[in-house]
């Protein structure tokens, strides 16, 4: 086989379909968030309005203090597996501090979001015998991959519909073990899962449920415990997953539940077991942010006036965008080579980054920009921002929603 060719041949048709993926060549500036440097085409300086650091934890002092001092008192890197002499009180800590947040006994740490869910998901479901996975429609690809490698029978309910899964999970036995996986806030369209129905149904089955919160952990909720801590639903749900990378600003991802659960997972996952653990450094600056969210309600407050400022923004001037009660603004593009093409002059004449998402991240058709507005985004800011917008829509006629 001509393999060079091949390779070439597949991207070719990727990018005559808009689908190829740029990469953004940045580099942030500790302490000028969103503000970062730009290496490739456009402004030597542009703005980040798509990043899920979402509340500028990256760069906070605190978090980068524990950070270089931690790497500084123990070196870079963890040295082994956590079984194999990697464990380090850091991650003991962080463990306690994530336990604590979801009000949880325990918590386990993995080397991110997307491994703990496919550490998770494919142990739970190889490891309890006939377990049948209800997976809502749209969730993450590390999800389905840990589903799917769990090689138990998996079941699709529609998108946020606690009736049609009450149906599904009818046609099942009493006997079956059964899990609900879903997510909290769906990070392309921006809406919040019914958790409440779901528990509900779930309960009446006696499923156990299984929920990411990595868009909302450290946003909602009085501690930043995610959706589930706002509605007062974290002891309904048997497992809560979380990420380090996204408001929490640095590195990795987690599980909390129950002693038993986690202890479980801890020792059968060879996801959790057979790799390095997370940098103690990494893991003391995660345990700083979740600590510091906590307690802190400015970030959450600040994040949440930026929303509404760019939401309102852009309804007097009909610019589409999804309505959805969280943090994130889908701008409907519906088009991936125009999608590209508005982005690309985003960047290049504005110095406003903002990736196109195209599929396979969203259905085709469905293209869009996705803004993630930041207590650290200035109102002048979000005034350059529409006007970017509004001067593309004039030029590329564009169609407007009459509020
Ligand atoms: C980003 C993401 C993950 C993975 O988290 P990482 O820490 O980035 O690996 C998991 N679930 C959802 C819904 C995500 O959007």
């Amino acid at each position: 086989m001509d393999f060079e060719r091949h390779f070439t041949d597949q991207l070719s048709a990727l990018k005559a379909e808009g689908n190829y993926r740029f990469f953004a060549d940045l580099e942030r500036v500790c302490g000028q968030f969103p503000k970062v440097r730009n290496h490739g085409p456009g402004p030597d300086e542009v703005t980040v309005w798509c990043s899920n650091d979402y509340l500028g934890m990256g760069q906070h002092p605190d978090v980068v203090a524990a950070m270089v001092d931690v790497a500084q008192s123990c070196g870079t890197g963890a040295g082994g597996t956590r079984n194999i002499s990697g464990t380090a009180h850091h991650h003991v800590a962080l463990e306690h501090e994530l336990a604590d947040l979801h009000g949880k006994d325990d918590a386990l740490l993995f080397s991110s979001g997307y491994v703990s869910n496919w550490a998770a998901l494919s142990t739970l479901g190889s490891r309890l015998p006939g377990a049948v996975i209800f997976s809502d429609s749209l969730n993450h690809a590390s999800m389905i991959e840990g589903m799917r490698h769990s090689r138990a029978e998996r079941v699709i309910w529609r998108h946020n519909d606690p009736e049609d899964l009450d149906r599904k999970l009818s046609a099942y036995g009493p006997d079956v073990p059964k899990i609900v996986a879903f997510e909290s806030v769906y990070s392309m369209d921006g809406d919040i899962a019914p958790i409440a129905e779901i528990c509900d149904v779930a309960e009446k089955h006696g499923a156990m449920t299984y929920l990411d919160e990595v868009h909302a952990v450290g946003m909602y909720g009085p501690r930043g415990g995610g959706v589930a801590e706002r509605e007062g639903l974290m002891d309904r749900i048997t497992l809560i997953e979380g990420t380090l990378g996204k408001a929490f600003g640095c590195f990795g991802g987690y599980i909390t539940g129950s002693k038993a659960l986690c202890d479980f997972i801890r020792s059968f996952a060879s996801g959790f077991i057979f790799t390095t653990a997370i940098p103690p450094a990494v893991a003391a600056a995660a345990t700083a942010a979740v600590r510091h969210l906590k307690t802190s309600e400015i970030e959450r407050m600040r994040q949440r006036r930026q929303v509404a400022r760019l939401r309102e923004r852009l309804d007097r001037l009909g610019i589409p965008h999804l309505p959805n009660p969280s943090h994130i603004i889908p701008v409907m593009i519906g088009d991936p080579v125009k999608c590209r093409m508005i982005a690309d002059v985003l960047m290049e004449s504005y110095g406003i980054y903002v990736q196109p998402i195209n599929y396979p991240t969203v259905p085709k058709g469905t293209e869009r920009l996705r803004f993630t507005p930041g207590p650290l985004h200035s109102d002048a800011d979000i005034d350059h921002l529409v006007e970017a917008l509004n001067g593309l829509w004039k030029q590329c006629a564009l169609s407007r929603q009459v509020a």
